[in-house]
């Protein structure tokens, strides 16, 4: 029997999806070869990113002053590549936020190309709470100004946009892309690698505002600068041939099935709803990381029981019912329930129902 994956990442995908993917490695049937065999120069293959350039901008309505670019990897190189585009040699400041562990990983790569400030650091409430809008004073004059949407290690995310006009607003959406509806154009620029809501690792999508491209600091590797990579329509080198075409499913379920973004929210929504509801309801046994629910994350659902005993024996009971993955990030510890797109209100349900009789047993 297929375990529940509850997995901070990489994370679920949608049944038919791996139906169809399966079905591929043997054969894609309008090539007749297999798509771990499939030519990254053939026909099909630049089909297969035009399809996937084309899904998203639907999903997203974004405009065309946006490209699209499909990169390797992870989010981790584009905390390197962002401040090499818009730090280096600007003689300019970058504003980041430290609201957990994936931005305090974003900023060491930008101290090496220039001044950062960071605008507001979570460590002190030990990344349980994030800042409210009022607290945070932009600078006018900034190179850019970056956060992390959903900080997917300890479960807390933004709900609204964040930044001031006029400066480029920069956004690792790694945990939450295409979890609900968006202004995307709104950002200059925004990543999310695959392996939590759109694919298997090995593939990251960027997406950028065209002009940002125009002045270009000089030394950077090509590999390492945006406009190879978007001049060879995501082919500059080798890509994950196959990771990409699992993309493209998920952009296919996402647009044909879920419906598009808003329906995917409703359903986010409710799957975390119940999650919380049953931590809420608990009297204590079970406790929220968020200190305060308005900064609950809808994809990582993070929380701790009343000791260490409890929480292993709560993993390995979970382990012997089918569910798969809750174990907290090995940073943090607890109990963490990803519940990403492709995650089943069936398969919440049967988790709400196993917490409710573990806190009661
Ligand atoms: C998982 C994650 C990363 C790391 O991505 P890699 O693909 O491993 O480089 C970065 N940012 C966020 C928000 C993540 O959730």
């Amino acid at each position: 029997m297929n375990e529940l994956n509850f997995s901070g990442g990489p994370g679920v995908l949608p049944a038919g999806v791996l139906a169809e993917a399966q079905q591929a490695i043997q054969c894609v049937p309008e090539v007749g070869l297999s798509v771990l065999g499939i030519s990254h120069r053939s026909d099909w293959f630049a089909a297969v990113v035009e399809e996937i350039e084309h899904n998203i901008r639907r999903l997203l309505g974004l405009p065309q002053s946006h490209a699209l670019i499909l990169l390797q990897g992870g989010a981790t190189l584009q905390f390197s590549m962002i401040p090499m585009l818009l730090l280096r040699d600007s003689g300019k400041t970058a504003e980041y936020l430290r609201t957990g562990y994936w931005s305090s990983k974003s900023i060491p790569p930008a101290r090496f190309e220039g001044d950062v400030r960071v605008l507001w650091d979570g460590e002190p409430s030990g990344f349980r709470r994030l800042p409210r809008p009022e607290a945070l004073h932009f600078s006018p004059d900034a190179a850019y100004f970056h956060y992390v949407s959903n900080e997917t290690v300890e479960g807390i995310q933004f709900h609204d946009l964040l930044g001031l006009e006029g400066v480029p607003r920069v956004c690792d959406m790694s945990s939450d892309f295409l979890s609900r509806p968006f202004d995307a154009a709104r950002f200059d620029m925004l990543y999310a690698h695959a392996q939590k809501n759109l694919g298997p690792a090995g593939v990251t999508l960027a997406i950028l505002r065209r002009d940002l491209l125009e002045q270009v600091p000089a030394g950077i590797p090509p590999i390492l600068d945006y406009r190879a990579h978007l001049d060879a329509r995501s082919i500059y080198n080798t890509p994950p041939v196959f990771a990409i075409y699992v993309v493209l499913l998920v952009t296919r379920w996402l647009l044909h099935e879920v419906g598009g973004l808003e329906q995917m929210a409703v359903i986010n929504a409710r799957k975390a709803e119940r999650l919380y509801q049953v931590i809420d309801e608990s009297a204590g046994f079970y406790e929220g990381w968020a200190l305060d629910p308005a900064d609950r994350s809808l994809m990582n659902v993070s929380f701790r029981l009343p000791s260490p005993e409890l929480q292993a024996d709560f993993l390995r009971q979970a382990g012997e019912a089918g569910f798969s993955g809750l174990a907290g990030h090995r940073s943090l510890g607890g109990i963490r329930a990803s519940v990403y797109n492709a995650m089943t209100i069936e398969a919440v349900d049967a988790l709400c129902d196993f917490m409710r009789r573990f806190a009661t047993a």
